[in-house]
């Protein structure tokens, strides 16, 4: 007999399928092929997924990982060149840089919206630079103003990390008007999701020809003779994940509208708990569907935090310690790497630095909760906070 007192807490599953991604998967199976050569549900979830994003092109790959590599590999990055990229992320932002070969250069990020600080770009950039990459922390979007400024006037590219950020707005523009590549990815925690899958959006005809090319072995479309045009891998996306894909799409505005309702509420909450800072916004950002909920407990060492994950997790709140800063991880140091060691790079980076270690994140299923879920998420942390010792 369970009689945890988690029982207080309701989430919604995740991922959520209904009879859309059911049909959705027959269709696929029926077409009888079930490679993008031969069927039509990618070619249709690549109109659908620019459309909705407002890009005149997208491609669906196989990750969001390979959506970086790809995005990446069409601007130019290789042996010999820098990509500027937060500190704090996911490392497939670091990777993808170099599995090219190249110099993955971290920088700091902002204190209040954790999205990569303009300035420490600024700093960054060196002959070598041939592109920044913004990641829009849990839906919030970089300064992408600032951004595009400062890489335009240095003469090098933007590349979005996407990955958070499915259907969100800035400034007056969806994610594909704002000039740059976009990489996103399905996995299976995303904001939409295939279990695996990623897309890139592309701001031009060359860029899209360049990554459709080489994410199909180098052979154009039309091709039946073998002439691989471009060198390139097998990144194709499957029917299948498609076909589930262009349900999640459907989906998706309606879930976005609830999570930013739900974070309003829940922000305010967090924010009238002494010790606790939510995550903050660029109200440029008009749109943030809330990839997760985010909030920093300043001052507290990693152990405390992790320590307040695990009760949060005990008691039924799916909630994580956030990302460790990239230079941080033994994985980082096997690739290029930057002529610097982790404490040089952590002295320059504070704010990743103390994010990485006070920071945690709660699930975007918690946000599509009932309203009285979200109050007692706040109370358990009020709760779990006021019990802590100082
Ligand atoms: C999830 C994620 C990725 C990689 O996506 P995969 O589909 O898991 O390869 C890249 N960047 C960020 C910031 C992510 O959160």
């Amino acid at each position: 007999m369970d009689s945890r007192p988690e029982a207080e807490f309701e989430f919604p599953a995740w991922p959520q399928f209904d009879d859309a991604e059911r049909i959705g998967l027959i269709r696929a199976l029926e077409q009888g092929q079930w490679w993008r050569m031969g069927g039509s549900e990618v070619d249709s979830f690549e109109r659908e997924f620019a459309e909705y994003h407002g890009a005149p092109h997208a491609l669906a790959v196989t990750n969001g990982t390979h959506a970086l590599e790809l995005g990446l590999e069409v601007l130019g990055v290789g042996p010999g060149t820098e990509v500027i990229v937060p500190a704090f992320t996911f490392i497939s932002s670091s990777l993808a840089v170099q599995r090219l070969g190249a110099v993955a250069v971290p920088v700091d990020i902002d204190p209040e919206t954790y999205c990569v600080d303009v300035a420490a770009c600024a700093a960054a950039i060196s002959p070598r630079t041939r592109a920044i990459m913004p990641v829009h922390m849990a839906g919030q979007i970089a300064d992408m103003d600032a951004l595009t400024k400062l890489a335009s006037d240095a003469g090098v590219e933007v590349i979005q990390d996407a990955a958070h950020a499915h259907g969100a707005r800035w400034s007056g523009s969806r994610v594909g008007e704002l000039g740059s590549i976009a990489a996103f990815s399905f996995q299976n925690g995303k904001l939409m999701t295939a279990g695996e899958g990623g897309a890139l959006l592309l701001p031009d005809n060359d860029l899209f020809e360049a990554a459709f090319l080489r994410h199909s072995c180098g052979r154009p479309r039309e091709d039946r003779r073998y002439f691989h045009r471009t060198s390139g891998s097998n990144y194709r996306l499957n029917e299948f994940s498609a076909s589930i894909l262009r349900a999640q799409l459907m989906r998706l505005d309606e879930q976005v509208e609830l999570r930013e309702r739900r974070w309003r509420l829940l922000r305010g909450l967090l924010a009238e708990i002494p010790g606790v800072r939510p995550q903050g916004r660029d109200e440029r950002c008009e749109v943030n569907p809330h990839y997760m909920a985010m909030f920093r407990l300043p001052g507290w060492g990693e152990d405390r935090r992790n320590a307040l994950v695990d009760e949060l997790v005990a008691r039924g709140v799916p909630a994580f310690a956030a990302f460790r800063a990239i230079y941080r991880t033994d994985g980082f140091w096997q690739g290029p790497r930057p002529d610097e060691t982790a404490e040089e790079i952590a002295a320059r980076c504070p704010v990743s630095e103390a994010v990485s270690q006070d920071c945690v994140w709660l699930h975007h299923r918690v946000l599509l909760a009932s309203e009285r879920t979200i109050h007692a998420v706040a109370t358990l942390l009020a709760d779990l906070l006021g019990s802590s010792p100082r």
